[in-house]
């Protein structure tokens, strides 16, 4: 017996540190822990080793002062282990990163003033006293507990027990995959309660109490640091798994299914006990189906009752440690939608949604693509285009034509063949790509001709053009093509009557031409080769009073070129507002020199409506004359209608701001065409420039001296004095002076000069 008790005394000692030293690594490590819990952990388990140290000395002391210690250690190292497990127990029960339990006050104060009345024992001896027992020779000190001890037992077990019920709330509160961790503490902590019992209750002399706490310190150890919760992984694997849209099977290494998801049976329309049919049924579905090992993804498209559905499986297989294959998992997904998703998409960026015709890019992309796979360029684009069909949209409505622009893609679907590409390239033109043989153009003409769009009852007329342009060089660039055609049917004169222009030779050296003087039009400026000829104004006495400066290009190869050979060209392309400026400073020069020779002379100068555009008209002559020095009133504008077409308010406040500075202003060109005397009374002009060859259309002088006689009368009333340009005869002449006309100017008098001619032909007439 006496051998056993020592044995219990070394024995235990023994087991003490080894659960000491054990408490101690597993503070180092939780210590060392990436995890968050890991610090609190660590002092759970150094908290617990003081009171493991009291416990150890009151079982090997014989001595009762040691042992009185030993049980006061014991007894406050409790308290301050009680006071890291509440801590711990926060973390561990943490619901959320923001959400964690609070201690309350309370429990430090109990486990305080607990401390405290358990310190001053020695004194008063109010908490515990201690007893000798001899047991088998050897003295251990029993503790005969007081007031204080049991207050001690009762604040511990208090906290202690509501730290085992919020794990006990614990485990009801989590789903069942999560509350084993729960579960594995709150059955230590009972298991620490019932050792504690069992040494309260059976009266062993020898303390051994501590040694729960000690091994429940390192179930918290394990459980919150080493514990990996495999079956929750498993769990959550395995749901996810279940819940995958897409269909999955697991396969053994012989290829027998083991596993599949609810997508999986009903891909392969098998039950859940029907694991033995599913690679039949696959391979009936997708052909043969390679179950070894590796890895791989291929596509299926699979057409039944007349629907076309694509998958895409992918099949991996995976091996255990020892790179033995264990088996192989199948995922199929139906990549229908999306397929049809980008088939959409691929149609929409290449197709116009209101017509269903190729948009213009992808027109270009088919067609170049044609011309490269042929050898043959018996080919022609054809542009096709709307004539007025902001009218269209204006007077009906945009809905109506929209209709029209769908009747018209209906139209062109109609006439073409296989063989050909068309789109809609822009709001209301179209482009056509045919062989040259497959485009019958009298039928395209004819039905041209009664081109009709209906809408409900609204029916109209739709003038169509068409341009055509046929391929000599398959290298040409696609939109130059087009181009091209687009000039052709620009060419259309008589436009109810013509329908269809080709791009002839005519239009292609007219290209040409266009391009070369647009390349010379820099240095032809700059070298003086476009110069002011100065064409005379003369008053009623016949007495030269100014003249208009018409540009004139001297060409070193070609020669004299009038205007209409280069100006319309630059007012296509807006070279214009070169040779415009150029004419003005030519001006200017022309008055500073008549200014310095005394000779009293006025210019007019022509401005392009495409200069309002470009350039801001009036701050330019305004810095022109001020740069020469010259007297506004000496420079006059002469502006056409068309300027009013646009912004007309914005150029009527510019024309002001002219006359303002003192210009005089000139409409040019009054009668042909677009001029109404209904403008003329908003217009800020000073003279009316009347040309007669607009007017003469008729050939009856009578007729056209009565029109020209209510002009002058009607713009004499409006305060805006009137010229006569083209007069070409005396009869002329002397007749629109009987009838008011104030200044003249035309061939009658002189045709416009080089200026040292015009110098000569004004000192001669004014003499
Ligand atoms: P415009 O401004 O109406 O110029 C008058 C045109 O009528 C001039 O033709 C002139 O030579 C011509 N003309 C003058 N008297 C008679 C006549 O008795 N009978 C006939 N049949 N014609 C006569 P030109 O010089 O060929 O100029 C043609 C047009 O070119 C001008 O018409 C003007 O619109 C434009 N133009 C000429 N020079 C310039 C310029 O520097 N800038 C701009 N923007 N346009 C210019
Ligand atoms: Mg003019
Ligand atoms: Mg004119």
């Amino acid at each position: 017996m006496k051998i056993i008790i020592t044995d219990i005394r070394i024995g235990f000692s023994f087991l003490f540190t080894i659960v000491a030293l054990a408490l101690g690594v597993c503070a180092f490590i939780a210590a060392r822990s990436p995890r968050e819990i890991g610090k609190t952990v660590a002092k759970v388990d150094l908290a617990l080793i003081p009171p493991l140290m009291g416990n150890l000395i009151i079982i090997g002391s014989s001595v009762k002062n040691v042992a009185a210690a030993g049980y006061h250690i014991y007894f406050i190292g409790m308290n301050i282990a009680v006071l890291s497990m509440v801590e711990f127990t926060n973390m561990y029960c943490k619901i959320s990163r923001e959400r964690k339990h609070r201690t309350p006050k309370a429990v430090y104060g109990l486990l305080i003033a607990d401390i405290i009345q358990l310190l001053l024992n020695p004194f008063f001896g109010h908490a515990f006293s201690l007893e000798g027992v001899d047991v088998q020779g050897k003295t251990y000190y029993k503790l005969i507990p007081h007031l204080g001890q049991y207050f001690h037992r009762v604040v511990d077990n208090l906290i202690l027990g509501a730290l085992a019920l919020l794990f006990l709330i614990m485990v009801f509160r989590m789903s069942k995959v999560n509350r084993g961790r729960y579960r594995a503490i709150f059955v230590s902590m009972m298991l620490v309660a019932l050792w504690q019992s069992f040494y309260f209750f059976s009266k062993t002399p020898v303390n051994r109490s501590m040694l729960g706490f000690g091994i429940f310190g390192l179930l918290v150890f394990y459980f919150s640091i080493c514990f990996r919760p495999l079956k929750l992984l498993d769990r959550m694997l395995s749901d996810i798994a279940a819940e995958m849209v897409q269909a999955l099977y697991v396969f053994d290494p012989n290829g027998k299914c083991v596993w599949m998801n609810i997508p999986g049976m009903k891909l392969a329309d098998v039950k859940e006990n029907e694991l033995d049919d599913v690679p039949a049924k696959l391979e009936d579905l997708f052909g043969k189906i390679e179950f070894g090992e590796g890895r791989y993804k291929l596509e299926k498209i699979i057409d039944s009752n007349g629907e076309r559905k694509y998958y895409l499986l992918e099949m991996r297989s995976f091996n255990d440690d020892s790179k033995r294959l264990s088996g192989s998992f199948l995922i199929i997904r139906d990549t229908t939608e999306e397929k049809m998703r980008i088939k959409q998409e691929l149609y929409n960026s290449c197709h116009d949604s209101l017509t269903g015709l190729y948009t213009r890019q992808h027109l270009y992309e088919q067609i170049r693509e044609k011309l490269d796979s042929t050898t043959g360029t018996d080919f022609i684009t054809v542009f096709v285009d709307v004539k007025n069909f902001k009218i269209v949209n204006d007077i009906f409505s945009t809905a109506f034509g929209d209709r029209a622009l769908q009747q018209i893609a209906d139209w062109i679907r109609s006439i073409m063949t296989p063989d050909c590409v068309y789109g809609r390239l822009a709001g209301d033109t179209f482009g056509i790509f045919a062989p040259k043989d497959c485009f019958d153009v009298d039928k395209v003409d004819s039905e041209l001709s009664s081109f009709t769009v209906a809408d409900g009852s609204l029916e109209y007329h739709i003038l169509i053009h068409v341009g055509i342009y046929e391929v000599t060089e398959k290298d040409t660039e696609i939109s130059v093509m087009f181009d091209r055609a687009h000039l052709a049917l620009k060419t259309i004169t008589d436009e109810y009557q013509t329908h269809i222009a080709y791009y002839d030779k005519k239009l292609r050296e007219k290209v040409l031409w266009d391009q070369q003087i647009s390349a010379e039009v820099h240095e032809a400026i700059e070298e003086m080769q476009i110069r002011p000829y100065l064409q005379p104004i003369a008053d009623v006495n016949g007495k030269v009073v100014g003249a208009e400066a018409l540009a004139r290009w001297i060409h070193p190869e070609r020669g004299f070129m009038p205007p209409n050979t280069f100006i319309p060209v630059f007012e296509k392309n807006g070279m214009i507002v070169d040779v415009d400026r150029h004419m003005w400073r030519c001006a200017c020069k022309i008055l500073a020199e008549w200014k310095k020779a005394g000779i009293d002379l006025f210019i007019s100068v022509n401005i392009s409506p495409k200069d309002f555009y470009f350039i801001n008209v009036v701050s330019e002559i305004k810095s022109l004359v001020e740069e020469y020095g010259v007297d506004p009133s000496k420079l006059r504008v002469e502006i056409t209608e068309t300027v009013m077409m646009t912004d007309a308010e914005d150029r009527m406040r510019m024309m002001d701001e002219l006359r303002k500075f003192g210009f005089i202003v000139e409409m040019d060109d009054f009668g042909s065409g677009y001029s109404s005397l209904n403008l003329l009374k908003d217009m800020p002009v000073d003279v009316l420039k009347i040309d007669m060859k607009f007017l003469s259309s008729s050939g009856d002088d009578k007729k056209l001296m009565t029109i020209i006689k209510n002009i002058i009368i009607l713009s004499d009333d409006l305060g805006i004095a009137s010229l006569t340009e083209g007069v070409e005869t005396k009869e002329q002449y002397e007749q629109l002076a009987e009838i008011g006309c104030k200044l003249f100017q035309g061939y009658y008098f002189s045709k416009p000069l080089p200026i040292d001619e015009f110098n000569k032909f004004a000192s001669l007439q004014n003499e």
